[in-house]
């Protein structure tokens, strides 16, 4: 059962594997089986024929022996007669001499007689013929009929086989005898001859000479089966004499021998009959199941090979569509990947050559993600990414495109019937899900998200500028706080060109010299004499004149070059410095504005160590929000090497940040600048008195001095002195003033000058 089973199943495996071809096999296999029936058929007619023509040729030789021998023995009787015919006294005396040497010369014969008149007077051997003699033929009816069928009796005649007195069988042939008289010839008798029919037989090859007996049937050719009868009268055909009379109803070869005096017909048949399978039968056979194996299994083997081609065609094209997928495809969230997002804008592209599309595009940006991923590991943010994929896949339609495309960012791409309202609310959504907090391994992990959104609508769209707007207004997201969603705008759009036009400005500004610091005295609290200066960094622009920081000073920062320009401020306040002294004005300290990315700088401190600085001179001010998180070793490695440069830090915008105690004494700032925003309602309010108060007693009691900025009236400056403040600096004083204003400003107030 099991090795049925098995070979049932390997049957229906080598069908599976065939199965292309088992229509064409079987088409080919009935074709073959329909050809060789009919060859075989065919073959089977030649053979017959090739039988009936052996059967045919046997039959004529036999016929023709046959026909010999009684043509042989018909001449004998005849030249018997013709003695008779020249006198048949004469004849009749001798008639014993003539017989017996008839008989010596014919084997076949066994006896002759002589009848006048048709009846017997003469027979030799006598002995044993005693009752022939004085027969009259004419009693005969055979006889007869065969007499009358010439009606000049001219011709010999054959009758029989007749059965004889010894018990054989035998021919009975007259011969008539005329005699010649003068004007006439006239019928005298017969000349009667028995031929032995067996001897016959023998000498004429129908039967051999070794059997005894005559066998019905039996026939000499070796090959065939013969049958004779006799046909002489027409309408009276006789039932064979020799041979089986079923030979005549088996579709004999037939043959007529006429001979004097008779008519046979001989039938004949192949030994072993007709149906007899031709000899090549089995040849015949192999060949047609030889041709179609081989025909039949190249088929089979073919379809086999053509299915096994289309599975590995199927299987090339699965890899295929594999490999495109994963080309196309972000392996970790399966959304698609930068280039898909491009192939699909460039088809919208192409679309809207064609007809008017809407589009709209979500640039979406994760925030906090970059600290996640830093303090949980990246399989962390790897399990973001992808909550956030999902989510994303989840607010929109089947047929929006989502991709990644950078680490945290991602765009949607939203064809047709976009208004503005969907597009926000599909926005508002987006930024509610991500900012449900996701447990991962037990911490429970925040972010956000900010969208950018641009759309448009019409033909022939730039729909890579699309994506570079959506970008922009993300930015400006970004820019104005987190999880938040802003679209792009005409205005936007203006302020990136004038920006962007700033920006060119600047980069050219610095090549012409065009920043120059400007200075903003710093009086001493207790002295009212001049303390220091701020340099602060004024763009000498050539069609805008003179602009203060918020008109560039963030567009630097993009464009990375505010380190650049505290260099610049530095050195100039450095040359202005000397120059001021050559005037007779000595100003004690300069303080410059340190950017955070000059701070993390590196070169920075190399950068310093060409510049000549007395210790003390400068003091480099650092914003509050740079210490916000800062663990950071190149800040603090760069803190102390700047301070070894004798070069004094103070911290900037002091009480808007949230430095603690703890980095305020591992920083050890020489000053602490209060905010002017602290500054500003002093007079007014107690709490921000307090405020400032505790700020300056903090200082105080770490050794910081503290300098008091945006001090705009002398009400300020005073209350200031009174709380207890070092320094002070505002508009109270000075606004900032050019290099030449700060030199009159400071010539003017000459006796005011700290010694
Ligand atoms: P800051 O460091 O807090 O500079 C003081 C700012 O307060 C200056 O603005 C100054 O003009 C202004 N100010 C002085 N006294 C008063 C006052 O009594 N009332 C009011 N309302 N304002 C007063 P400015 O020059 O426009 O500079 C703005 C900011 O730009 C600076 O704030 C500083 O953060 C940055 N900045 C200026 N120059 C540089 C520089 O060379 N490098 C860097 N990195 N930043 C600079
Ligand atoms: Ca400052
Ligand atoms: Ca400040």
């Amino acid at each position: 059962m099991v090795v049925l089973a098995a070979f049932r199943r390997r049957l229906r495996t080598a069908a599976e594997w065939a199965r292309p071809s088992l229509f064409p096999a079987a088409m080919a296999a009935a074709m073959i089986v329909t050809a060789g029936l009919y060859y075989e058929k065919q073959n089977e007619r030649v053979h017959l024929n090739e039988l009936q023509g052996a059967v045919a040729n046997e039959l004529n030789l036999i016929g023709a022996r046959l026909q010999a021998e009684i043509g042989a023995n018909v001449a004998a009787l005849r030249s018997f007669a013709d003695l008779y015919s020249i006198s048949p006294e004469n004849a009749q005396s001798q008639f014993h001499l003539f017989a017996r040497r008839l008989l010596l010369q014919n084997s076949q014969f066994r006896r002759i007689g002589v009848a006048p008149d048709a009846v017997v007077t003469h027979t030799f051997p006598l002995k044993g013929n005693e009752g022939h003699l004085g027969i009259d033929f004419k009693k005969f009816g055979s006889f007869r009929t065969a007499a009358n069928l010439d009606p000049r009796q001219r011709e010999p005649m054959m009758l029989g086989p007749v059965q004889l007195p010894n018990g054989t069988r035998g021919f009975d042939l007259f011969m008539p005898i005329f005699t010649q008289e003068p004007g006439r010839s006239a019928l005298w008798g017969y000349i009667d001859g028995i031929i032995d029919e067996r001897q016959l037989y023998i000498d004429a090859g129908l039967i051999g000479a070794a059997d005894e007996k005559s066998r019905p049937g039996w026939a000499g050719g070796k090959d065939i089966l013969l049958s004779v009868r006799d046909v002489s009268v027409a309408n009276n055909v006789q039932d064979p004499f020799f041979g089986d009379p079923a030979i005549f109803r088996n579709s004999p070869v037939l043959r007529v021998l006429d001979f004097p005096g008779g008519r046979w017909e001989l039938a004949a048949i192949p030994r072993g009959g007709w149906n007899n399978p031709p000899e090549n039968r089995n040849e015949v056979r192999l060949l047609i199941a030889g041709a179609a194996a081989v025909i039949i299994v190249p088929i089979f083997l073919t379809g086999g090979l053509v299915s096994e081609r289309q599975r590995n065609i199927a299987n090339l094209k699965q890899a295929n569509h594999r490999i495109e997928h994963n080309a196309l495809h972000d392996p970790l969230t399966e959304l698609a990947n930068r280039r898909k997002l491009d192939d699909e804008l460039n088809k919208l592209a192409a679309l809207s050559r064609q007809e008017e599309i809407r589009l709209g595009i979500l640039h979406i940006d994760l925030d906090r993600f970059k600290q996640i991923n830093d303090t949980l590991g990246h399989a962390a943010g790897d399990a973001l990414l992808v909550h956030a994929s999902r989510i994303l896949r989840s607010c929109v339609r089947e047929e929006d495109l989502v991709a990644r495309i950078g680490g945290d960012e991602f765009v949607i791409v939203i064809g047709d019937t976009i208004g503005q309202s969907y597009l926000t609310a599909l926005s508002q959504r987006i930024i509610s899900l991500m900012q449900h907090p996701v447990d991962y391994h037990g911490h429970m992990c925040r972010f956000g998200v900010s969208i950018g959104i641009a759309r448009t609508k019409g033909r022939r769209l730039d729909t890579r500028q699309l994506l570079v707007n959506a970008d922009i207004a993300l930015y400006r997201a970004k820019a104005l706080g987190r999880n938040r969603y802003e679209f792009f705008t005409e205005a936007l759009q203006a302020e990136i060109i004038t920006n962007k036009r700033i920006a060119d400005d600047i980069l050219s500004g610095i090549e012409n010299n065009e920043f120059v610091p400007f200075y903003q005295p710093q009086i001493d609290a207790g002295t009212l004499k001049l303390a220091g200066v701020e340099a602060l960094i004024r763009w000498h622009h050539p069609r805008d004149g003179i602009l203060a920081p918020d008109r560039f000073l963030k567009i630097a920062e993009d464009l990375n070059v505010v380190s650049t320009l505290d260099r610049i401020v530095l050195e100039k306040a450095l040359i202005d410095c000397s120059r001021w002294a050559a005037k007779g004005v000595i100003v004690p300290k300069i303080s410059v504005n340190v950017s955070a990315k000059r701070l993390r700088d590196e070169t920075l401190v190399n950068s310093l160590t060409g510049l000549s600085i007395n210790p003390g001179q400068i003091s480099f001010e650092l914003v509050e929000s740079i210490f916000l998180d800062e663990t950071d070793d190149i800040v603090l490695d760069n803190i102390a090497k700047i301070k070894a440069l004798g070069i004094d830090i103070e911290i900037d915008d002091f009480g808007t940040g949230h430095t603690s105690i703890v980095s305020l004494l591992k920083l050890k700032p020489k000053r602490l600048k209060i905010d002017r925003q602290l500054v500003a309602p002093i007079l007014a309010s107690r709490h921000e008195q307090a405020l400032v108060r505790s700020i300056i007693d903090i200082g105080r009691s770490l050794g910081i001095e503290i300098v008091a900025e945006g001090v705009e009236t002398m009400q300020h400056a005073e209350m200031l002195s009174v709380l207890g403040c070092d320094l002070l600096q505002g508009f109270a004083f000075a606004r900032p003033l050019s290099r030449d204003d700060f030199l009159t400003f400071a010539t003017a107030n000459q006796w005011k000058l700290a010694s």
